[in-house]
């Protein structure tokens, strides 16, 4: 018998409904679309502001701020629709989810009044910055270190990969300052306007067929005000984490959107195509690899919807398991549906008019960031499983 405490399996019909009204907007648009804007250098603007105008860029920001006032579940749901349409908008990570979620968190009155209806009518952009070229994956040997200077602070720096810094008005930047006690550096959070003098960035040629482009960024003796500074001075790490969480069940969602598209198009092509007298889907070479991917994908759906069941209901360390299993999961049932896609399709999976190839490096990115496939299993080898630290 089931009590209200407990997780549905299923998701709520409101949930549903809203897949498919996110569903038939994508599809207005479609991959064609989204393919031909990325290859002519061009954006995906009119997307990113119809599902802003819609509602649902901003679904997970409370109300009073101009959003939908429901969790990451939904906000999760949106992106995966998106991606499931062939429309995977990447900057639906950082700028709702990541950013939107922190400064929700701790931002104080006004900085929730300045930046979040942006951030949910998709006019004020976002973008993300952690990562460095010397750090890499370990963070906490970020160098990015602010100064106070008067009120305000001064910002220097290096960041590279950092997603969509030409679409942002402003960066949420993971910076260091100094413990005026221990004299040790510490993790705080700025917003940087992307038009700061001494703010630079550099796109990175890609490999991936998105509209959506990486950056190296250059922040050298950026002077910003005192209420750049998000949260607490002292709270950096936590406020860092609770970013984290909706990162991975996001990412998740964005790799399983992107691996039913695969799929989808995998399977219509198998059903069509005719070589022996019968369609090559009747060959269980084939049927079994596609029918494979399907288990795996529902798998990871299931599991990124317990994780975004326990954030939403303000669990966050059990989220935070479930999370990090689901986008595991998630990036390697996408990169194997992508894969077999592209073989189904035999000489049409590496032509460009079937636009299948391309997937097999938007889905290859969900094994490397946010988190790579490598810490996630660290994280379960050791926080699951109790095993010794390994690095
Ligand atoms: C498409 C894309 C978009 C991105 N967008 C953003 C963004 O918007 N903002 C942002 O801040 N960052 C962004 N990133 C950066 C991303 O988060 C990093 O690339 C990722 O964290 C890995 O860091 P790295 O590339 O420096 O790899 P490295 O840290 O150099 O790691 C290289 C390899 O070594 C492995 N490795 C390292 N340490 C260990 C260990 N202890 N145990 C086992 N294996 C280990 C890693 O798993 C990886 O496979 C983006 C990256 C990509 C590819």
């Amino acid at each position: 018998m089931s009590t209200s405490t407990e997780i549905p399996f299923t998701e709520s019909e409101e949930r549903r409904e809203l897949r498919t009204q996110v569903a038939r907007l994508a599809g207005k648009y479609g991959r064609d679309w989204f393919t031909e804007k990325a290859r002519a250098g061009e954006k995906t603007t009119e997307l990113w502001l119809e599902i802003g105008k819609a509602g649902y860029l901003g679904i997970n920001i409370p109300e009073e701020y101009g959003g939908g006032g429901g969790g990451i579940g939904d906000i999760a749901a949106v992106c995966e629709e998106l991606a499931a349409q062939g429309c995977p908008l990447l900057l639906m990570v950082v700028s709702p989810a990541i950013c939107g979620t922190i400064i929700t968190r701790y931002g104080t009155e006004e900085q929730k009044q300045r930046w979040l209806p942006g951030i949910c009518d998709g006019t004020g952009t976002m973008a993300f910055a952690i990562t460095e070229p010397d750090a890499g994956t370990n963070s906490h040997n970020i160098t990015t270190t602010a100064r106070r200077d008067g009120d305000g602070w001064v910002l220097n720096g290096r960041k590279i990969w950092i997603s969509g810094i030409d679409e942002a008005g402003n960066v949420l930047v993971v910076a260091r300052t100094e413990d005026a006690r221990t004299g040790k550096l510490k993790p705080c959070l700025f917003v940087v306007p992307t038009d700061a003098d001494g703010f630079e960035a550099h796109p990175i040629p890609m490999e991936i067929v998105s509209p959506e482009k990486q950056f190296q960024v250059f922040i050298d003796d950026v002077r910003l005000p005192a209420d750049a500074l998000v949260g607490d001075e002292d709270g950096g790490l936590v406020q860092l984490f609770a970013g984290l969480n909706p990162e991975r069940i996001m990412a998740a969602a964005f790799s399983t959107g992107l691996a039913r598209f695969a799929l989808g198009k995998a399977a219509a092509y198998a059903k069509e195509r005719v070589v022996f007298q019968a369609p090559i889907g009747s060959h269980q070479a084939i049927a079994h690899p596609l029918a494979q991917s399907h288990i795996e994908i529902e798998l990871a759906r299931l599991m990124n919807q317990k994780a975004a069941a326990l954030y939403d209901a303000g669990d966050d360390m059990g989220a935070g398991e479930a999370a990090n299993m689901a986008k595991y999961a998630a990036a390697e049932a996408a990169c194997d549906a992508a894969d077999r896609a592209v073989q189904t399709h035999g000489g049409n999976g590496i032509s460009q008019e079937y636009g299948m190839a391309g997937l097999l490096v938007a889905t290859r990115a969900g094994r490397i960031a946010p988190v790579s496939r490598e810490m996630i299993l660290n994280f379960v080898a050791m926080h699951s499983l109790g095993l010794p630290k390994s690095y």
